[in-house]
């Protein structure tokens, strides 16, 4: 039987995720990305049990497992006092509820992972894609180089400003006014939050901080919000000005204070999401990962749901074989634009939720956060499984 040629734009978290979960179905393809080296920032991600066990299913478990942390609970907490608003339990429940763990991972070490089950001359490093075009017959990659590569379909997993994207829509990222403060800290600096892994988060007016442990503990990585009009950088590796940081949340709770003041660097990133779309694919083009769906990182998701695509859509082909295209990108659209749009629209919600000043409506905020701690909620999210959602809707 004839393969489907594939060509993907980017190798980052979607675009190696799909590698691998196309090879799984006996697919080749090959990845074209801009960078001419392979190195991810420093900086953590959440990785849910929704996405962990699809990572598992790939072959990715002892490797997780190796670098990664499964911190014990998830907690929330006041600004100032520090006065917890909710502590939900992962670790053991989780694993026994959602059948596959709750991760906080370095990326680097994730992106590392992923990359170590792709052949390396299915990789092209230093091959920017500056457009797509199609006929009926193929889909056609043009790098910057002035090569042009022929595909039967060509996947953007080319991040928030997806140049594949061009060919299904024609809107731009949207800032939301926030930016976030990234940095990393020897775990032996912060004892007092290394120590019992969690993820924590101090909510206040405006702004919020998370933290949690990555790199098998030995290190925290942070992520602190911070309102602008004005700082547009959208670089894992803009310096951010430590003491602007610092004077941000001074009267922030000492955990909080120690915490990003005991970071040498920080980078700074300006969040910019988009508004979903009706549609992921366009002839012999598909969108993954931010490209599809790029989300504020304020229900830590944005990742995930970049796994949940590539395994879906390598299932799709796989189901459909090289006859298929089209109806197989219909049933990618059918199955994964009802989760990433909800997601999408959470996650800016979160943006205001988690900023409430002080008063009325931060109270009754509070009020609802802490009655309702537990994993039951997170159902949907973690509890969902990609793969077989796509078999049921095979049905
Ligand atoms: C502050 C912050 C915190 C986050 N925390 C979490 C979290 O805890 N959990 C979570 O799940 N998600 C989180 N996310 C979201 C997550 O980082 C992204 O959703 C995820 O990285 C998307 O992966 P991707 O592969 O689609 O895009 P990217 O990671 O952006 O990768 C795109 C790749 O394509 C390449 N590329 C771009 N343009 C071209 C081109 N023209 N030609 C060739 N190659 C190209 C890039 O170099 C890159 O390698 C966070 C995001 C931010 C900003």
């Amino acid at each position: 039987m004839p393969q489907i040629r594939v060509a993907v734009a980017g190798a980052g978290i979607a675009g190696l995720a799909f590698a691998l979960a196309l090879r799984r179905a006996g697919i080749d393809c090959h990845l074209y990305e801009q960078a001419e080296r392979l190195a991810e920032v420093g900086a953590g991600v959440q990785v849910t049990p929704n996405a962990t066990r699809l990572l598992h299913r790939l072959g990715l478990q002892d490797r997780l497992r190796a670098v990664a942390v499964a911190p014990r609970a998830i907690e929330m907490r006041r600004w100032d006092d520090g006065g917890l608003l909710q502590r939900t339990e992962l670790g053991g429940p989780c694993r026994r509820r959602f059948g596959a763990p709750y991760y906080t991972v370095h990326r680097a070490d994730l992106h590392d992972a992923l990359l170590s089950l792709v052949p390396a001359d299915r990789v092209h490093l230093g091959a920017r894609l500056v457009s797509v075009t199609q006929s009926a017959g193929e889909a056609r990659l043009h790098l910057s180089d002035g090569t042009t590569v022929a595909a039967d379909l060509v996947v953007g997993a080319d991040g928030i400003r997806s140049v594949a994207r061009e060919r299904i829509a024609a809107d731009r990222p949207r800032y939301s006014g926030q930016t976030i403060y990234r940095g990393l800290v020897p775990a032996d600096r912060v004892p007092f939050l290394a120590a019992d892994p969690r993820v924590r988060l101090w909510l206040g007016p405006d702004q919020h901080c998370v933290c949690y442990p990555v790199s098998s503990g030995r290190q925290v990585s942070f992520g602190a919000t911070v309102s602008s009009s004005h700082w547009r950088e959208e670089s894992w590796s803009a310096p951010g000005d430590p003491a602007e940081l610092a004077a941000a949340y001074a009267a922030w709770h000492p955990d909080v204070t120690r915490l990003i003041t005991a970071a040498e660097t920080v980078g700074r990133w300006a969040l910019h999401d988009r508004d979903s779309l009706g549609r992921l694919s366009a002839g012999r083009v598909a969108v993954i990962g931010d490209a599809a769906h790029p989300m504020l990182p304020f229900q830590a998701q944005g990742a995930n749901q970049a796994i949940e695509d590539a395994v879906v859509l390598a299932a799709c082909l796989a189901d459909a074989g090289p006859d298929g295209l089209g109806a197989a990108l219909l049933r990618y659209e059918r199955i994964r634009l009802p989760r990433t749009t909800r997601i999408q629209q959470q996650s800016r919600a979160n943006a205001t939720t988690f900023h409430l000043a002080d008063g009325d409506e931060q109270r009754r905020r509070d009020a609802s956060t802490q009655a309702s701690p537990g994993l039951e909620r997170h159902e949907w999210l973690f509890g969902y499984d990609a793969e077989q959602a796509t078999t049921t809707s095979r049905s």
